[in-house]
């Protein structure tokens, strides 16, 4: 860089850059979505693949640790989150983890038949809830209010609080502890998903009191296409809990092959089955890049570079509303802006190598991942819009066509 934007100077985390493979003639703006490489990580799959996998074989469940990775990955992940020692683990996938929680809440609250959710939630999280209660068969009810509404749709019919913490969309950020407060209030439990929080900012399921929550390795952990998820369980229910996916991994002792199942101490019992060593391998390495980083520190930088953003995109680029809520209080690390044309225009400034993502039917999204991002690339990504714009060449065919993930 030839000279440092004013905002850049006495950036803490500048260093952090180099830690990560940004292709060339890139802005990065979906770290929200997948998180970029971090360079380490090729080197150590590598060794994983070749040494642990190709010479110890089935040895290495025993000489690498393999079977304790889940945990050691939940407690690396847990530590970011807020979570006490050994309530995390890493496993399945996000949509799998819903299922577990869910349905691990609703057994603890026999009595009662209302999940409470928010039309703001993710679908997929929604799409299980009602899968489950179907299942069930016990007149089980969704409910689903607007996120405004949420705080006075707790009442003391509910058995779950169902809410994902940062709007996907919107960036809209619920307040956890006071809504989770609200919930016991009326004897419900609180689950909470982390997908857009977990290593976008200071997250305190502890302190918080959440009863459960679960999340994505794939987005601001950076742990690669698919990687595996991660779920809490408050210490205080570990026990108490009986999982509906009654797995081999979550049994007290899987190598004694008995033919009935009993649930593992602790969090482990929210283990299903044999996990994915290559990919806890890339989320676990990937992990490495927060070892040295203080979440406070990334928010206030994730609070700059947003705010940067919004206030030059307003400037420059009259024709975006904004859709994120002005406040950084209650917004995640991400802004979105409506346009008409939305999914034309994102395809456009993908091609001018600016990388943000669509979500219908008409938001343009932004996530700003402060490790690896600075406030000349945000510069650098409006300029690039504003030309766009004004220039309308988001306005061709080859912009308008459709493909299968947007
Ligand atoms: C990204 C996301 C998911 C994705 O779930 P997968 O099982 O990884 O496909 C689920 N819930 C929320 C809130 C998300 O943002």
């Amino acid at each position: 860089m030839s000279h440092l934007h004013p905002l850049d100077e006495n950036d803490p985390l500048a260093a952090k850059r180099d830690a990560f493979c940004l292709p060339n003639g890139v802005i990065y703006l979906d770290g929200n979505s997948l998180g970029v490489l971090p360079a380490h990580v090729p080197e150590r799959m590598q060794h994983v693949v070749e040494k642990q996998w190709g010479e110890s074989l089935i040895r290495g469940w025993n000489e690498h640790n393999w079977i304790d990775l889940p945990q050691k990955v939940g407690n690396r992940i847990g530590r970011l989150v807020g979570a006490e020692q050994e309530a995390v683990v890493a496993c399945d996938s996000t949509t799998i983890n819903v299922f577990k929680v869910v349905s691990a809440a609703l057994a603890l609250r026999p009595g009662r038949k209302v999940i409470l959710s928010d039309n703001g939630n993710f679908p997929t999280d929604l799409y299980m809830a009602q899968g489950l209660a179907d299942l069930l068969a016990k007149d089980h009810e969704l409910r689903i209010v607007s996120p405004e509404d949420v705080a006075d749709a707790i009442t003391d019919d509910l058995a779950v609080l169902m809410l994902t913490e940062v709007d996907y969309k919107t960036g809209r950020r619920h307040d956890m502890k006071a809504l989770t407060e609200k919930a016991h209030a009326v004897g419900a439990l609180a689950i909470w998903d982390l997908a857009h929080s977990a290593g976008a900012f200071p997250v305190d399921l502890s302190g918080s009191n959440a009863d459960f929550a679960i999340g994505c390795g794939y987005k601001y952990l950076n742990g690669g296409p698919g990687a595996p998820a991660f779920v809490y369980v408050a210490p205080r229910h570990q026990n108490d809990i009986r999982p509906a996916l009654t797995g081999w991994m979550g049994h007290v002792a899987p190598f004694a092959f008995d033919l009935d199942y009993r649930p593992a101490e602790g969090i482990n019992r929210m283990r299903v089955g044999t996990p994915p060593v290559l990919s806890l391998t890339a989320l676990d390495a990937a992990l490495d890049v927060f070892e040295d980083v203080d979440m406070e520190v990334i928010r206030q930088k994730s609070i700059s570079l947003c705010e940067y953003f919004i206030a030059q995109v307003e400037d420059r680029c009259p024709e975006m509303e904004l859709v994120s809520p002005r406040d950084a209080e209650v917004r995640g690390s991400q802004v979105s802006f409506r346009f008409a044309e939305g999914y034309a225009l994102m395809q456009a400034l993908i091609a001018n190598g600016v990388i943000g993502d669509f979500r219908a039917p008409d938001t343009v999204r932004f996530g700003f991942t402060p490790l690896y991002l600075s406030h000349a690339d945000v510069a650098r990504a409006v300029d690039v819009l504003e030309k766009i714009l004004t220039t309308r060449m988001w306005d061709m065919d080859e912009f308008r066509m459709r493909r299968k993930v947007t």
